[in-house]
């Protein structure tokens, strides 16, 4: 699964591709995350991105020729005969769910296109039509915090990234009928009074199984009712 990230902040992305799942995932060739800085589509001698918006209003606006060239380019990469899906990350796009993480999980190649500032120039989607994407209902200073949920939510589903082929298919959202994982335990067996539930230990699979089962109900039904509907 290959994912390209547009950005103007690359090196925010260097701390989080160098760590736990990601990295071996990358090591392991099966994932490739290619960073892609949007300044460099730019050919003023100042290298500038953004402008005021016509209209007048606070902040600045993401020009449209540096974005919607930087795109086209990736897109056209000579390495990948893939253009891929693009993704553009806002706060005005579909809200993102374990059901279109599984869908985009479904694209050999995204471009994730990350914004900055007061958002981009609105010709861009005219222009590239992405599928827009926002991580919820809150506004982000920029799009790279979002496109890193896209990259590790999707990659989770990639096969083979996670050491136990089922481990997320006891998730969260992915279990049967979309319910909240179950509580889960480790050792010690009592610490500070609180004793772990006594079935876990019994060793009887079916047994365990039941009560994971009830308890994910009991947790989606008190925390998350809407999942339940
Ligand atoms: N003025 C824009 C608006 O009100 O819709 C918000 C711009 S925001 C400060 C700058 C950039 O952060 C956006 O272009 C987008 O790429 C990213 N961003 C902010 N909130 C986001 C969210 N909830 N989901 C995904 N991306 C987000």
């Amino acid at each position: 699964m290959r994912f390209d990230v547009l950005t103007l902040f690359p090196e925010m992305f260097t701390g989080y591709l160098g760590e736990s799942v990601l990295k071996r995932a990358i090591e392991r060739g099966l994932v490739d995350v290619r960073l892609h800085n949007i300044r460099d589509w730019t050919d003023d001698k100042h290298h500038s991105v953004d402008d005021r918006p016509f209209g007048g209003g606070p902040g600045m606006v993401l020009m449209a020729p540096p974005v919607v060239e930087c795109v086209e380019a990736v897109r056209g990469s000579e390495d990948s005969e893939d253009k891929g899906h693009l993704v553009l990350l806002s706060p005005q796009g579909r809200r993102l769910d374990q059901s279109i993480v599984e869908e985009l999980a479904g694209h050999r190649r995204i471009l994730l296109l990350c914004g900055r500032y007061e958002g981009f120039d609105d010709r861009i989607r005219t222009i590239l039509r992405p599928d827009e994407i926002s991580i919820g209902d809150y506004v982000l200073n920029g799009g790279e915090v979002a496109a890193m949920a896209v990259i590790d939510s999707v990659m989770r589903l990639v096969p083979d990234v996670l050491g136990d082929e089922d481990s997320s298919g006891e998730d969260s959202f992915s279990r049967p009928g979309g319910l909240l994982e179950y509580a889960q335990y480790t050792r010690p067996r009592v610490w500070r009074d609180l004793e772990v539930p006594p079935v876990l230990l019994s060793g009887n699979h079916q047994e365990i199984a039941r009560w994971r089962e009830e308890d994910s109900r009991r947790r989606t039904r008190q925390r998350r009712p809407d999942l339940l509907e």
